[in-house]
């Protein structure tokens, strides 16, 4: 993309309300802007970061067998009738009518909606297990949007919906988006660590929430510091095999979120100097609620000997707008944003020195050409701007590698390139240059495969 044909409204001056630094550096780098409370347009760059993000969440569902599809942001009150729900979710729920003065509603989650497509449709056991999940968005009328899109009232969500014939086979479910959410969360290199959680207005006895370090998370939450940085689930844990033990390890240390917090078990099961009393910000959470939405809906299914069976259900949900927020929070410097490259909206930033001057312009149109074709996505700064303002804008945006193209480096046969994360410069032939961005891609592409 050429940064001279492209739409990148940069902001110099944030307002006042945007109190953290994810919400200025995504206000300032043109990622968002707001248009009502807690309500945002994508522009084009944020666009392109949450399509990444969305993309990654899609293949780690994928990759543990949930199925996608897409049910609507509107729906009818009387499904929240048949649970129950309508009366009870309350103010947070935006209400609508039809012109046929019929109740509608802005869905703040799907549990309802799921649960009637599943019970339309599956009819016996051997059509089980099954997890569907969607990314939608929704709508919750928070009481107070704040932080950006940390806290929106219109916010991107995947939320998945497990079905079981039973409770051992529906903790199977529950323990595959548990592994399938440590994968994602690793794979935008965050360390989300899973902490017994309340379960809310979705109801049921188990959920844990996946929680992000961070002084400006909205969360109060208690661990063992051990937790903080365990690695990825390893890459032969396969979904088909048993997870219940590797599980029970990673919930095996205390972690626990406020409202479920035991001041006295911390005490107990965790040395004093190993214990963490933390901000977090809960990017995905996961319930096992078991009949309470099939039971009030009739969601049954034949079992082997023929009686009918209420199946058991779980839900789960990540942030997919929210973890924007999370991730700059996560990496950043006073420059700005530092994309991890799996999120990054373009891989690289082309800067040309000299736009106008003959061989600057024609090294740089042969390095966006190669590095296209060898698959990196190129933001190609081609317009007239001072060099100070092209690297300020950089370095703002946070794109993982710049490339660095002026005539004085060109007449020495030199190329600057810069890794953002770590400030680090080489200088390097035109082809060295490019092969070494070649390389970091790939290298970035076997490490998410
Ligand atoms: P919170 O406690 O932050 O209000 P929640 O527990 O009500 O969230 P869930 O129903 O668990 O939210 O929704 C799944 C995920 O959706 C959450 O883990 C969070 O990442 C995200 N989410 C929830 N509410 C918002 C919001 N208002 N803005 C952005 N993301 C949100
Ligand atoms: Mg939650």
């Amino acid at each position: 993309m050429r940064l001279s044909q492209y739409f990148l409204p940069l902001l110099r001056d944030v307002p006042k309300e945007a109190e953290i630094v994810s919400h200025r550096l995504m206000l300032r780098a043109g990622l968002i802007r707001q248009s009502s409370a807690g309500i945002y347009t994508w522009l084009p760059l944020g666009t392109r970061v949450l399509r990444n993000i969305e993309q990654i969440v899609r293949e780690e569902q994928d990759r543990a067998g949930a199925i996608e599809l897409l049910m609507p942001t509107i729906q009818s009150a009387d499904l929240w009738r048949e649970s129950g729900r309508y009366d009870d979710y309350g103010a947070e729920m935006l209400r609508i009518q039809d012109r046929h003065e019929r109740d509608m509603l802005y869905g703040p989650t799907n549990e309802e909606l799921i649960t009637a497509i599943f019970r339309d449709a599956v009819k016996s056991y051997k059509e089980l297990p099954r997890i569907l999940y969607h990314i939608q968005w929704k709508f919750r009328d928070e009481i107070r949007p704040r932080f950006g899109v940390m806290r929106g009232r219109e916010f991107l969500m995947k939320d998945s919906y497990s079905f079981d014939l039973d409770k051992e086979a529906a903790e199977k479910s529950y323990n595959k988006m548990f592994v399938a959410y440590l994968r994602t969360f690793a794979r935008m290199g965050l360390h989300a660590v899973p902490m017994r959680a309340e379960t809310g207005p979705i109801g049921g006895d188990l959920s844990h929430e996946f929680i992000i370090l961070a002084d400006t998370g909205e969360s109060q939450v208690y661990c063992h510091k051990d937790l903080v940085e365990m690695p990825a689930p390893p890459a032969d844990l396969d979904y088909a095999g048993d997870l219940t033990e590797y599980v029970h390890q990673r919930t095996a240390l205390y972690a626990a979120t406020d409202d479920v917090h035991d001041p006295k078990r911390f005490e107990q099961e965790v040395p004093a100097d190993k214990r963490l009393s933390a901000r977090g910000i809960e990017v995905g959470q996961v319930f096992y609620f078991g009949t309470k939405y099939s039971e009030a809906m009739g969601a049954r299914v034949q079992g082997p000997d023929g009686d009918l069976v209420t199946v058991e259900m779980g839900s789960y949900g990540v942030g997919v707008s929210r973890l924007l927020g999370a991730i700059i929070e996560a990496s950043h410097d006073e420059a700005g944003i530092i994309w991890p490259q799996a999120v990054a909206p373009f891989d690289v930033g082309l800067i040309n020195l000299k736009a106008g001057d003959k061989d600057t312009d024609a090294a740089c149109e042969d390095l966006y050409a190669k590095l296209q074709a060898a698959g990196l996505e190129i933001l190609y700064d081609d317009t007239d701007d001072r060099a100070g303002a092209k690297f300020a804008a950089m370095d703002l945006i946070g794109l993982p590698w710049q490339l660095v193209v002026g005539p004085k480096g060109l007449k020495a046969g030199e190329i600057e390139v810069k890794e953002r994360a770590t400030g680090a410069r080489h200088s390097l032939t035109f082809d060295a240059s490019l092969n070494m961005l070649v390389d970091k891609a790939e290298q970035a592409k076997r490490e998410a495969a």
